[in-house]
């Protein structure tokens, strides 16, 4: 499942550099944005979603629109990385 990052992000851009497939990115300013497709919950890199253990505002949550099992998200690092 990706990641989705709500309105109450304040734009501070600490989650950016921890992503580790370039999925954040500023949307209009105000917003920060993650691309789900670009976006495995970490898989294949950490154990954990880097952006959510960095946000001081905990606004990083599951995109239920992106639903995706493990092995989907490994398959999608996989190519991201391949
Ligand atoms: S969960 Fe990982 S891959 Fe997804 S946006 Fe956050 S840091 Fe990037
Ligand atoms: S770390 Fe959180 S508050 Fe900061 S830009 Fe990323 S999502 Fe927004």
């Amino acid at each position: 499942m990706a990641l989705m990052i709500q309105e109450d992000c304040t734009a501070c851009d600490v989650c950016v550099l921890e992503c580790p497939n370039d999925a954040i990115s500023e949307n209009d300013g105000v917003l920060y944005v993650i691309d789900a497709d670009n976006c495995t919950e970490c898989v294949g890199a950490h154990d954990e979603p880097q952006c959510q253990l960095v946000c001081p505002a905990e606004c990083i949550v599951p995109d239920p629109n992106h639903q995706e099992s493990p092995e989907a998200l490994q398959e999608k690092y996989d190519r991201l990385h391949g």
